[in-house]
């Protein structure tokens, strides 16, 4: 197993190479099982036919509802570098809704278009939908570059057309690449005997090319404050979240700013621990008496920091049957911290099923719409934003349960 995997999102316009692409990826990869596809290249021979990489993802998708084999939902390749996750987005609602709440989590988008039709409106709105998540690491691909003769002018047209577009929404793509699915060219393999004006990466090298957003160890160390333990000394327990806490180790504790040092770190049934590392639930006692309360958060002093703040500009997805109305106060849940807030201003309102706008300094926001919103929290809390850290850039609207899910894309205003 590589250690780390990079999950992504396929969209585009219906008919421009989704599922073709997807088929592509699996085979060149060598991810497909080898009993699927020969009985796929048997089908499409006694059809007549090319071996079909729609027609095969149709066929594992028909699979997958009689309940065996592939889960179309998620799915599964890799390259020498690392592991991919491609995670199928059914609907707008559904895509927008499990990512805003955290259920799945793409990382990196691939936005296709047929080099024949050009931008249409569903690319647009697909891209739309990347620009609402913040989703900063995507590939354009434009696809079919078979049907219009490989020609570099009409490449250009659609690039210079999606990226006009894109740059209004804020997105600027990493790549913009020529490629056909169908004949798998400048996927995994290189297609310069036809397609020698372009130099860039192939598909496959521009995935290589992008981070996975957690690659925890190594950076900057965040623990997270669930409890403290009052015995005889306070003892506050939390989760490493991201990097190493070491004994000695200078801290600073989130929101109040106060500087200690690590006296000792406390695991159960264990003496003598010098360090946890990500991922690991545990105690710390510091030299210092600090008040330490759930909610805070400790860091090192000298490395980069999230930032305490009480105003915030987030994406929520509303997900109650109640709307959501102006001067309502609400519960903001973000990691382990939990403080009342005011909604000050909704920008604006997108219905999440038409991705059209349907207010803009709105009053309220209702079931399954999408809204851009300035938070402002009673107390200081400790946050970044989405695309820096998914932990502290994640939250909650509600109550007893779950009103909304946000993202939080600015700090500060
Ligand atoms: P989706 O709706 O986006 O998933 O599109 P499909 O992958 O089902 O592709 C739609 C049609 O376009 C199918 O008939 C594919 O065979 C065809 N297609 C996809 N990619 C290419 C390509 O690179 N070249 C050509 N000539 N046809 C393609």
């Amino acid at each position: 197993m590589k250690d780390d995997s990079l999950k992504f999102v396929i969209v585009g316009h219906i008919d421009h190479g989704k599922s073709t692409l997807i088929g592509r990826l699996l085979y060149d990869t060598d991810s497909l099982p080898p009993d699927k596809l020969e009985e796929v290249q048997q089908v499409c021979k006694s059809l007549g036919k090319d071996m079909e990489f729609g027609y095969l993802m149709d066929y594992l998708e028909e699979e997958r509802d009689q309940g065996i084999t592939i889960d179309t939902a998620q799915i599964f390749f890799n390259t020498d570098r690392r592991n991919y996750v491609i995670i199928d987005a059914p609907g707008h609602v559904e895509f927008l809704r499990n990512m805003i709440s955290g259920s799945s989590l793409a990382e990196a988008a691939i936005l296709i278009v047929d080099a024949e039709e050009g931008v249409k409106e569903q690319t647009k709105r697909h891209a739309y939908i990347l620009g609402l998540l913040g989703l900063d690491q995507v590939i354009a691909v434009i696809n079919k570059m078979d049907l219009v003769d490989y020609d570099q002018q009409r490449f250009e047209e659609v690039k210079r057309d999606l990226v006009d577009f894109l740059s209004e929404i804020d997105i600027s793509p990493s790549y913009v690449i020529p490629i056909s699915a169908k004949k798998g060219d400048f996927i995994a393999q290189r297609a310069d005997d036809h397609m020698s004006w372009y130099d860039g990466p192939t598909v496959l090298n521009a995935l290589d090319a992008f981070k996975t957003k957690e690659i925890i160890f190594d950076k900057p160390m965040r623990f997270v404050v669930q409890d403290v333990y009052k015995f005889d000394k306070r003892i506050a327990v939390g989760r490493v979240e991201r990097g190493t806490i070491r004994r000695g180790d200078e801290i600073k504790v989130l929101p109040s700013g106060e500087v200690t040092k690590i006296k000792s770190i406390e695991e159960f049934l264990k003496e003598n621990v010098t360090e946890a590392e990500a991922g690991k639930s545990t105690g710390i006692i510091t030299e210092d008496k600090l008040f330490i309360d759930r909610g805070d958060v400790i860091v090192h002093p000298d490395e980069d920091m999230p930032t305490v703040t009480d105003t915030i500009r987030a994406n929520v997805f509303w997900m109650d049957k109640k709307p959501f109305k102006k001067g309502m106060s609400v519960l903001f849940r973000c990691a382990t911290q939990e403080v009342t807030c005011d909604v000050e201003r909704i920008n604006k309102v997108i219905d999440s099923s038409t991705l059209e706008q349907i207010g803009e300094d709105a009053d309220e926001i209702g079931e399954r719409e999408v809204a851009d919103i300035v938070i402002r929290t009673q107390k200081p809390v400790v946050v970044e934003t989405f695309s820096k850290m998914q932990l502290l850039g994640r939250f909650v609207l509600g109550t007893a349960d779950t009103r909304a899910a946000g993202i939080i894309m600015e700090l500060g205003k």
